[in-house]
């Protein structure tokens, strides 16, 4: 099979972007090893040792494989950006968590995808990785010609810009290779103003990425991988925030004209809820709530803690009452932040 057929079918199945790519090392991939050393990683020891070390080449995850096709779907929708929204009362939940989980829906596109590609050529050897593999994705579909890796360390289409879901089938096919896309962030620097805790971080490579990302800075680490408390300093950078942030995406001039989405899967369902019905959410309605959800992974103790926070932050005083409910709470996690975060209202004149 050439690699136009392996195109044309990714697009028939749904996706949006499919490039080809070696499944060497990839540029990105040398800057990894000092990521980890400068600690950017924060508590996520997952991305260390061995499992870490993985993440730089494709082929140690199957032995066989000789392409690497990288694939891309849009989950944009129509609703706000962050700068657009006025938050007195609401929570900002990330845009990739508006709708379901994005792995369960890419996972079965790409298993669509290969059943589609074995239709022709027979059974091959492969691979299918969203997200949880250990590989450094954003490099690999950079390398495929789907985007470059920006300034705010996302991938940025030029027609589509950074909404984009990726996922890669390996595959021991031997297929075309396409060129890597170019950078265009320019002179652009948007998305490292507008960060508000200051998480982006020049890089000293002469080729790859210019910019990193300080996961210990990043208020998507801090709401959605951190599981005890968050520095008491770093709360009032949380803002409304409950799950992740998309600021740097926000205020990207690549995303002002990106194509939404019909999808009923990634149509919203989880954007701007109001912290008050968030705050009265026992632990069986949390986990029915976001049953099939990312946001199920900042677990019920880190989400209630973090509407805490943004409580604290919103500084209206109509929340107390709630505040002091979550105070009562037996998990001492959300208890202390409610606590302080009674304290920031109380101190507002
Ligand atoms: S997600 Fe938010 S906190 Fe993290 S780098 Fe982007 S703007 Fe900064
Ligand atoms: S905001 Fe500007 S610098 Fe940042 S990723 Fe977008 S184009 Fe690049």
């Amino acid at each position: 099979m050439d690699a136009d057929t392996v195109k044309s079918l990714a697009r028939e199945t749904g996706f949006d972007l499919v490039g080809i790519t070696p499944t060497g090392p990839t540029l990105a991939a040398a800057f990894y090893p000092e990521w980890l050393a400068a600690g950017y990683h924060g508590e996520m020891s997952y991305l260390e040792g061995h499992r870490g070390g993985l993440r730089s080449e494709a082929r140690q995850l199957l032995a066989s494989a000789k392409s690497l096709i990288s694939l891309g779907l849009i989950y944009d929708t129509r609703q706000p950006y962050t700068p657009d929204v006025e938050f007195t009362s609401q929570a900002w939940i990330s845009r990739y968590a508006w709708g379901d989980d994005y792995h369960d829906v890419v996972r079965r596109l790409l298993y669509q995808l290969v059943e589609r590609i074995e239709k022709q050529t027979g059974p091959f050897e492969h691979k299918v990785c969203v997200d949880t593999a250990p590989l450094l994705e954003r490099a690999y579909a950079a390398q495929a010609g789907l985007g470059w890796i920006g300034k705010n360390t996302c991938l940025i289409n030029e027609k589509i810009g950074s909404w984009i879901f990726l996922g890669e089938i390996l595959t021991s096919l031997e297929l075309a290779f396409d060129d890597p896309a170019p950078f265009r962030c320019g002179t652009c620097t948007r998305c490292i103003d507008a960060c508000p805790t200051d998480a982006l971080v020049p890089i000293a490579q002469t080729a790859g990425p210019s910019h990193a990302l300080d996961s210990t800075k990043c208020i998507s680490y801090w709401t959605i991988e951190l599981h005890g408390p968050i520095p008491e300093d770093d709360r009032p950078g949380l803002g409304p925030h409950v799950f992740g942030c998309d600021i740097c995406q926000d205020v990207c001039p690549w995303n002002r004209r990106a194509p939404q989405t019909d999808r009923p899967d990634f149509q919203p369902r989880n954007a701007l809820p109001e912290l008050e019905e968030l705050a009265i959410l026992t632990e069986d309605e949390f986990n029915e709530r976001f049953a099939d959800s990312p946001i199920e992974r900042a677990r019920y103790g880190g989400f209630l803690r973090n509407v805490a926070v943004a409580m604290g932050n919103s500084g209206n005083r109509d929340f107390l009452p709630l505040l002091e409910t979550l105070a009562a709470n037996a998990d001492p996690l959300i208890q202390e932040h409610a606590r302080w975060a009674i304290e920031e209202i109380g101190a507002i004149e």
